[in-house]
């Protein structure tokens, strides 16, 4: 196993995390898909209102690249489908029947996988509706199925607040992936696993693999920042990577020949009823998650994803295709008086100018912006912070001049999009929505 310390980033001390103890949630009556959130997809809806489905159906497919389907994770009747501005597919919500149909996937025995051709597995996957768990680096869109990566990372632990932790996912699932570990080596020559977080996990991965284990500040856990530290020239620039959690799906799909349902997902954050771990299934809503939400309690921020670059719902949404997480903080919209000249001593932040940083334990975290945005002050707290060393303050102002041949020189494509710039910027800048933006347009360019 190889080690890596991470000095460059910044951990949140904020409260709210997890317990490792696993909860069964019940089956919920609706479960739902939200297209909008997922990036460089372009869906073509496959199913109208009233439609009959079982769990596997494809409900859409990328017009990008029509084999890429995205399925059901529900048995049951669509029974609806909200669009947004531009016809752009916000939800699709799924109501189950009590004994869900489900569809069959045609998979070789287990036994028989080794004489598997890689291109028959490819296909398998793409029918079975696995190929969007794999993405590719820098873009982090799908990874193209015509192609043969360099290497696949799989990311074993996120230390983003606050992702499942892989000690209580892999429990009693080390078989499956396994199996899963044994098809990504079809795949690809190199299959490298990327362990962030406690070292209990090591005792559930096959052997041999090669293992990084990375430690220290966040991102440590996010598979841009970790390729930047470990590549070994730009050949491996379009590395693909996929969840730890999602290597069990492939092994759980070539096991049973249906498509897997089951995730392991967290609920945390200051204003969560109970932070822990919970077992339930793709696309669960919100409201059944975290059950009544916050009673009594200021109005609070549902954060689908880590609280740095997860997207915002409502109790009514559904969990997102590659989110686990569910934090719920403190909305924080409202005015804070006398604000600049309080001690914040229970104030989060990454500056050193409150009293909080005398302090060790965890704070409650608030989405406000506590400021104006205002000009950028060239203060340099961005590249103090930011993981892959690209003078965010630089690139940005080659963006905002339209200098974007020279913002990638800057390194723009290696932005991790782990926000830890937006967070710390004392100007308030939006620096990752800028960079995540740029490398979207870029995208289509070359694409
Ligand atoms: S530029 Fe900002 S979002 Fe991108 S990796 Fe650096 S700190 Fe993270
Ligand atoms: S942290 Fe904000 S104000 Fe400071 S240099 Fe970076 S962009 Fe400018």
């Amino acid at each position: 196993m190889n080690a890596l310390h991470l000095k460059k980033g910044f951990s949140l001390r904020i409260a709210g995390a997890p317990e490792r103890q696993l909860h069964l949630l019940d089956t919920p009556r609706h479960v739902g898909m939200v297209p909008e959130h997922i990036p460089y997809v372009k869906p073509r809806l496959l199913v109208e209102e009233g439609d009959p489905v079982a769990v596997g159906t494809p409900l859409f497919e990328d017009k990008r690249n029509t084999r890429i389907r995205f399925l059901s994770p529900g048995g049951g009747q669509v029974t609806r489908i909200d669009f947004g501005p531009r016809r752009i597919i916000r939800h699709i919500m799924i109501t189950l029947d009590k004994h869900e149909p489900c569809e069959t996937f045609d998979v070789p025995p287990v036994e028989q996988l080794d004489e598997m051709p890689r291109q028959a597995l490819v296909e398998t996957l793409l029918a079975g509706g696995m190929w969007p768990f794999f993405k590719a680096l820098p873009f982090m869109d799908l990874a193209d199925p015509d192609t043969v990566p360099p290497a696949i990372i799989v990311r074993l632990g996120d230390d983003e607040p606050f992702g499942p932790d892989p000690v209580v996912y892999l429990k009693d699932r080390e078989d499956r992936f396994s199996l899963g570990i044994d098809l990504l080596n079809k795949l690809c020559d190199r299959v490298v696993i990327n362990l962030t977080g406690d070292e209990a996990a090591v005792s559930s991965l096959p052997d041999p693999s090669v293992i990084y284990r990375f430690t220290g500040c966040y991102p440590s856990g996010n598979p841009s920042v970790q390729l930047y530290r470990t590549r070994t020239g730009p050949e491996q620039n379009r590395t693909w990577f996929i969840d730890g959690q999602d290597v069990i799906l492939l092994g759980d799909f070539f096991r049973t020949g249906h498509y897997p349902v089951q995730r392991i997902m967290t609920v945390g954050g200051s204003l969560a009823p109970a932070a822990r771990h919970v077992s339930t299934r793709t696309g669960v809503p919100l409201r059944h998650l975290c059950g009544n939400g916050p009673a009594g309690k200021p109005a609070a921020r549902y954060i689908v994803g880590g609280v740095f670059t997860g997207f915002a719902g409502n109790p009514d949404s559904f969990m997102g295709f590659y989110q686990n997480a569910l934090n719920l903080i403190d909305d924080g919209d409202r005015e804070e008086p006398f604000g600049f000249i309080r001690p914040g001593s229970r104030k989060p932040s990454y500056s050193t100018a409150f009293l909080s940083a005398f302090h060790r334990k965890p704070f409650p975290m608030d989405c406000g912006q506590h400021g104006e945005v205002r000009a950028c002050v060239n203060c340099g707290t961005c590249a103090t912070i930011c993981p892959v060393d690209i003078l965010p303050q630089f690139t940005m102002k080659c963006l905002v001049a339209d200098e974007v041949e020279e913002a990638l020189a800057h390194g723009l494509l290696d932005c991790a999009e782990c926000g830890l710039c937006t967070y710390a910027c004392p100007s308030k800048i939006q620096l990752r929505e800028v960079f995540r933006s740029a490398k979207a347009r870029y995208y289509k360019e070359i694409a």
